[in-house]
C-alpha cells in the first residue's frame, strides 16, 4: 500500500558513461554509438509495454538517471515521446536528467529543451581539481560553473548539483572551498553524499594507500555542511538533500514517502501494488527481455519507519497508528531518549532526525524499532 495518492514516478536507466569513475558503483559502462542507439530503441519499447500493462496511468515525475543520460542528445526526443504515448504525462510533471559536467554541453542542452526536461542534476562531486582527479572525474570544477552557466542560458530554472564528502586527503577547510563553488553556482537543490568505498572500485582497490577520513571527521564535515546550507537559505529536507523553499526533488520524494514509481532499464527498481522489484543488473537480459525479479521489502514497518526518517517531515504519529497498529504513546516512549540524545525531535505529532541523528540513523531506526513495536 503506498502512502498517499499521487501520479507515478518514472525512473529510466541510462547505462553508458564516457569513462568508469574510480568511486561508482552504479550499473553503467562505456559503449559505441550503435549499442547506445539500439539500447534507447528497447528502452522504449519497453515503456510502451508498461504503459499498455499499467493501462496508461498518469505520470508526475520522470527521471533519466544512469550512466550518463546526457549523452542520448538527439535520442532523447524519441525516448520522452515513448513516455508522453505510453503514459498520461501530467502537464505539470518534474522532468530531471542528470547531466556530466563537460567542455562542451551545448548539444546536450539544447536536446534536453527539445525533450521536454525541465530540472537538471549535475554530477559537480567537488569545487576542488584535485580531488576531482583523485575520483576520476573527466571534468574540472570550471566545467561545472560553464556547465551550470549554459543550462541557464537555454532557461533551466531548477537546478541540482551533486557533492560528495568524506573524501581522501579532505578536511573541514577542503570542504569549506567545495561548498563556496557550489554556493557561487547557486543552485535551487543540492544533493551530498558521504563516499562509501563500494567493492570492485577502483578507489575501493587502492584503500590500503587512500588517507580516508576518521568516521569523526567526516561527522564534522558533514554537520559543517549543513550549518553552512541551512544558513545559506537551504532547507535540509532529507538526510542527504538540501533545496531552496519549494524547490525539493519531487521525483526522489516518491522513494522516501513510499509513493508508487516504476523504473525501466537494467539495475532500475519500481515500487508498485505494495511490491517492489528490480531489473536485473544486465544489459544483455534486459535486451532479451527478461523481467524483472521481485525484491524482498514491501512497505514493511522498518522499511516505512526508515524511509520516512531520512526526511525532515519525519515519521507522523497518526499515520504509525493507522498503518501499522503503533500507539503514539509507545513511539514517544521510545523516541525520549533519543531526544534527550540531541538525535530526535519529538512533537505532539511526530518525530524527525536532527542533523546529527541523522548521521546515525540505521541505529536510531534499530533503536525504536526495538522499543515502540
Ligand atoms: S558519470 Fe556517474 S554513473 Fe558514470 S561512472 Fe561516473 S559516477 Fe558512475
Amino acid at each position: 500500500m503506498t502512502d498517499v495518492a499521487a501520479g507515478l514516478g518514472l525512473y529510466l536507466h541510462i547505462p553508458f558513461c564516457i569513462k568508469k569513475c574510480a568511486y561508482c558503483d552504479f550499473y553503467s559502462g562505456t559503449a559505441e554509438e550503435k549499442a547506445i542507439e539500439a539500447y534507447t530503441e528497447r528502452l522504449s519499447e519497453e515503456i510502451m509495454k508498461w504503459g499498455g500493462r499499467l493501462c496508461r496511468p498518469c505520470v508526475d515525475t520522470v527521471y533519466l538517471g544512469g550512466g550518463t543520460p546526457s549523452l542520448l542528445e538527439d535520442r532523447l526526443v524519441p525516448l520522452l515521446d515513448a513516455a508522453r504515448t505510453a503514459f498520461l504525462l501530467d502537464d505539470g510533471a518534474e522532468v530531471t536528467m542528470e547531466l556530466n559536467p563537460a567542455p562542451n554541453v551545448s548539444e546536450a542542452l539544447s536536446a534536453a529543451v527539445t525533450a521536454g526536461i525541465n530540472r537538471l542534476s549535475i554530477g559537480a562531486q567537488s569545487g576542488n581539481d584535485s580531488e576531482l582527479a583523485l575520483l576520476g572525474r573527466s571534468h574540472t570544477a570550471a566545467d561545472t560553473l560553464a556547465a551550470v552557466r549554459t543550462a541557464r542560458r537555454y532557461g533551466f530554472d531548477n537546478i541540482s548539483l551533486d557533492l560528495m564528502i568524506g573524501l581522501p586527503d579532505s578536511s573541514v577547510k577542503t570542504l569549506e572551498k567545495s561548498l563556496d563553488f557550489i554556493l557561487s553556482a547557486q543552485p535551487e537543490h543540492i544533493s551530498a553524499y558521504i563516499l562509501k568505498l563500494e567493492e570492485n572500485t577502483l578507489l575501493y582497490n587502492k584503500r590500503g594507500i587512500i588517507n580516508l577520513p576518521e568516521d569523526d571527521e567526516t561527522a564534522e564535515q558533514y554537520l559543517y555542511m549543513c550549518r553552512r546550507l541551512e544558513s545559506a537559505g537551504y532547507e535540509h529536507y532529507e538526510i542527504s538533500n538540501f533545496c531552496l523553499p519549494g524547490r525539493e526533488s519531487r521525483h526522489n520524494l516518491k522513494y522516501w514517502r513510499c509513493e508508487e514509481y516504476l523504473g525501466i532499464g537494467p539495475s532500475a527498481h519500481s515500487f508498485i501494488d505494495g511490491k517492489r522489484f528490480y531489473y536485473p543488473r544486465d544489459i544483455k537480459a534486459f535486451k532479451a527481455g527478461v523481467l524483472p525479479v521481485q525484491d524482498g521489502g514491501g512497505g514493511g514497518t522498518e522499511e516505512y519507519i526508515m524511509l520516512r526518517l531520512r526526511l525532515a517531515e519525519g515519521l507522523c504519529f497518526e499515520v504509525m497508528r493507522r498503518r501499522f497498529g503503533i500507539s503514539s504513546e509507545n513511539m514517544v516512549k521510545a523516541a525520549l531518549p533519543l531526544k534527550e540524545a540531541g538525535l530526535l525531535r519529538v512533537t505532539d505529532k511526530k518525530i524527525s532526525l536532527t542533523d546529527k541523528g541523522m548521521l546515525v540513523s540505521n541505529s536510531i531506526i534499530t533503536e525504536l524499532l526495538e522499543n515502540c513495536t
